[in-house]
Parts: C-alpha cells; sequence; structure tokens
C-alpha cells in the first residue's frame, strides 16, 4: 500500500533582540493604520468580497494606488509605506472583514432562530460591532525580511523617516528545538511586541511522508505496534514492539527518571528553604527558581519524546499505543505522587510526543487503561505487584512496566481488529 504524504505546519517562537523597538513599534503603527483604512474601504465595496483574496487586494489596490501614469485614484490613500507591508495589510483587513460578514451572517441566521422561539429574546441580542482600531502584529512578507538565519534576521523598519533594513539578533531558548534548514518551508514570520519583549513567530512547514489515518494503516500486512507504559522509576517509559502476532520485537527502558527527580527536588528544596527563611515569600521573588523547574520538565519531556520516537523510526514502527488517562485520574495521580516526578511528566511527554510523531508520519492511539497493569501479557492471570517486579498467578514475573507496556500494545492490536 502507498503511504500518503501531507503537510504540518509548527509556530517557532524566538526572541528578538533590538535596540530599536520604537522604530518597530513606528512599523507597527504604520501597518495597523493600513489595516483600518482597508477594512474600511473593503466595507464600502463589499462586493469584492466575491472576488478570490487576490483579485480582492488588486480591486482595493487599484482604488488608492497611483496608476502607472501618475494618476490618482477615486479612493486614493497618501501612504508611505511599502508595497509588501502593505499587501500583508490589505490581506489582513480581508480576512477581518470576512470573518465579520460570517460572524453577521451567523447571528442573522440564530435572530431568525430566536424569533420563531420567542418574540421577548430580544435584550439578548448581542450586537456586533466594526472595528475602529487594530492591534495585530506585523506581518512580514517577502520584500520586508531578508537573510533569514538561526541566530538573525534582517527586517524593514521606519525609523521616523524613512523606511530602512535593520540586522537583527534572535535567539531561541536553550532547551527549544528550532531548525531552519533547507527541507522546510518558512511561512511569513510576524513580530509580536509584548511591553518591552519582542518576539518573532515563525511558522513552518514540513512535508510529512506518511499520513496515512490509523485504520487503514492497521489493515497492512506485517504491521508493528510499539506499546508505552509510563512509570515512575528510573525509566520515564517502558516501550515494547510488538508485531501482529503479539511476538514482541524489541523493547527499551527510556531512562533518567533518577537523574529528573534529583534535579527538581535539589531546586525545590532550596524554594523550601528560602519560603522559611523570609517572611514575606512572593513567587515573584522565586521567579527563577520556577523558570528553572520548568526548563528541566522541559528538556527532559523534549528528550524522553524524541528517545521514543528514535526508537519507534529505529525499528520501522509508525503506531504508538498509549493508555488513556482521564484528568480526574491524572490529578489524583499527581497528588500522590507529588509534582516534578517522572510520572508528573508523562503528560507533557505525551503532548510532545503527538506532534514529534506526527512529523515522523508516526500515529499515536489512545486505549483504555483498564487491565493493562493487573493482567500478565502471557496467561492473562491476575498480577501482583511487587516493587517494580510482577509476578502473575501462574508463576510468570517480570518487570512490571514491561508487563503493561506489552498489554498496551495488545489492546491497540485488538482495538483494530488484529
Ligand atoms: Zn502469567
Amino acid at each position: 500500500m502507498q503511504s500518503k504524504s501531507g503537510f504540518y505546519t509548527t509556530t517557532y517562537k524566538i526572541r528578538l533582540y533590538t535596540n530599536h523597538l520604537n522604530y518597530i513599534k513606528n512599523t507597527e503603527a504604520i501597518y495597523n493604520e493600513a489595516i483600518l483604512k482597508y477594512y474600511n474601504l473593503l466595507f464600502d465595496n463589499l462586493e469584492f468580497l466575491n472576488l478570490s483574496n487576490q483579485n480582492c487586494l488588486r480591486e482595493l489596490e487599484k482604488l488608492t494606488i497611483k496608476s502607472k501614469t501618475g494618476e490618482k485614484p477615486k479612493d486614493y490613500i497618501e501612504q508611505d509605506i511599502p508595497m509588501y507591508l502593505r499587501r500583508a495589510a490589505i490581506n489582513q483587513a480581508i480576512g477581518y472583514v470576512r470573518s465579520y460578514q460570517t460572524a453577521l451572517n451567523n447571528q442573522m441566521v440564530n435572530d431568525d432562530l430566536n424569533k420563531k422561539i420567542s418574540n421577548e429574546n430580544k435584550k439578548t441580542k448581542i450586537t456586533l460591532n466594526k472595528a475602529t482600531a487594530f492591534h495585530s502584529p506585523i506581518l512580514l512578507y517577502k520584500g520586508m525580511y531578508k537573510d533569514l538565519y538561526e541566530d538573525s534576521i534582517t527586517i524593514k523598519l521606519f525609523d521616523g523617516e524613512s523606511w530602512r533594513w535593520f540586522p537583527t539578533k534572535i535567539k531561541t531558548a536553550k532547551n527549544k528545538e528550532t531548525k531552519i534548514n533547507e527541507n522546510v518551508e518558512v511561512l511569513s514570520p510576524s513580530i509580536v511586541v509584548k511591553k518591552e519583549l519582542v518576539m518573532l513567530h515563525i511558522p513552518i512547514k514540513e512535508e510529512i511522508e506518511d499520513v496515512t489515518p490509523i485504520k487503514i494503516r492497521m489493515q497492512q500486512e506485517n504491521i508493528l505496534v510499539c506499546g508505552i507504559s509510563f512509570s515512575n522509576t528510573d525509566s520515564f517509559a517502558v516501550c515494547t514492539i510488538l508485531d501482529e502476532n503479539k511476538n514482541i520485537i524489541k523493547a527499551k527502558f527510556i531512562k533518567g527518571g533518577n537523574e529528573y527527580r534529583n534535579a527538581t527536588h535539589t531546586i525545590l528544596a532550596k524554594i523550601k528553604k528560602h519560603k522559611q527563611n523570609s517572611q514575606k515569600f512572593t513567587q515573584r521573588d522565586h521567579k527563577h527558581y520556577w523558570e528553572k523547574l520548568n526548563n528541566i520538565s522541559d528538556y527532559y519531556a523534549h528528550k524522553v519524546s524524541k528517545e521514543i520516537i528514535n526508537f519507534c523510526t529505529d525499528n520501522n514502527t509508525k503506531i504508538i499505543s498509549i493508555a488513556d488517562m482521564e484528568e480526574d485520574v491524572s490529578k489524583h495521580f499527581g497528588k500522590k505522587v507529588g509534582k516534578y516526578t517522572p510520572i508528573y511528566l508523562r503528560k507533557r511527554i505525551t503532548q510532545y510526543l503527538q506532534y514529534k510523531a506526527f512529523k515522523q508520519g508516526i500515529l499515536i492511539t489512545r486505549v483504555r487503561r483498564n487491565y493493562t497493569a493487573s493482567k500478565c501479557y502471557i496467561c492473562r492471570g491476575e498480577v501482583k505487584r511487587d516493587g517494580n517486579k510482577y509476578i502473575c498467578e501462574n508463576g510468570h514475573q517480570g518487570d512490571y512496566f514491561f508487563n503493561s507496556s506489552m498489554n498496551i500494545a495488545v489492546m491497540c492490536l485488538k482495538k483494530f481488529g488484529k
């Protein structure tokens, strides 16, 4: 069976270091003024909405830009703005008007329904207001930025007098992975300003080699499934690959649990000590500790999810099975084992696993967690836990989490009729 390829878009958020925050703010203001002008103009020419976005943009430009012979059109807008920034603004305006119209239409449909139900409901009617100002982040089309590398980008900004190019440093957080390479398509970045903090958001489009749905995938021959059980031991996770006849192909214990526990406990102990010593303890005082905890957690969540994916790709496995953990169970778990423990990281690992897997053409399926730990993989007999070991009623024994991971893989095979 042929696999079907597809695309995946993700946004990298990168810190932008600039000495020209005011220029960025200038440019943002000009950009948003342009959005507002075209937004209002489009309301006067709603028939343009029947056109494609590209043609709609063209018509709006015809109305506002001098012709080649220098003639000013009817709605000429006096503006000093680079073409590509103007075009980004026009497209943004078109988007806003389109969604306004959609909302308006939906409301009219709802109003009709309401009238049918009762005439008394008029008080609850929400009026849709047209926007009077915009605060959109600057969207950089090609022509507004150039030379985008791992650590720098050159952007065009208005310095108060003219438009100039500014080479600007960018930096990714250490534990985040950002790879702008030849295999990805970089979509238009935007500059997001939050007070003094300036971020560059870069959407990246990657091709995914296989987006075949799981149901179809599971019908293929020689299918392999990797079952994953999470644990609170030195192993964050135990991964076992089974073939469709439930034979074990390969297993891996993803270690580092104790290392993570030690690292976080050292910091937690420091926080505790500070709390005891200082009378007025505030979250803000210990912000860097909480940030450190978060960074460590993030580092391990990335590391573990990456190792799981590598294990699967190295063994040609395109399906991962994990046990479903309902919110309340997970909360109970959190209280019982405490925060910043390997099992506490389960949720984040799963989140990262999800998108990393998808990028690699691997799909994740969830199975019910009932009996995944309490039955013996070999004979389905009842299991007793003794530390990290299990012993079943018929005498089979082994690693408790290894047994679970196999059961989780089996549940997946069963779920799809294997
Ligand atoms: Zn057994």
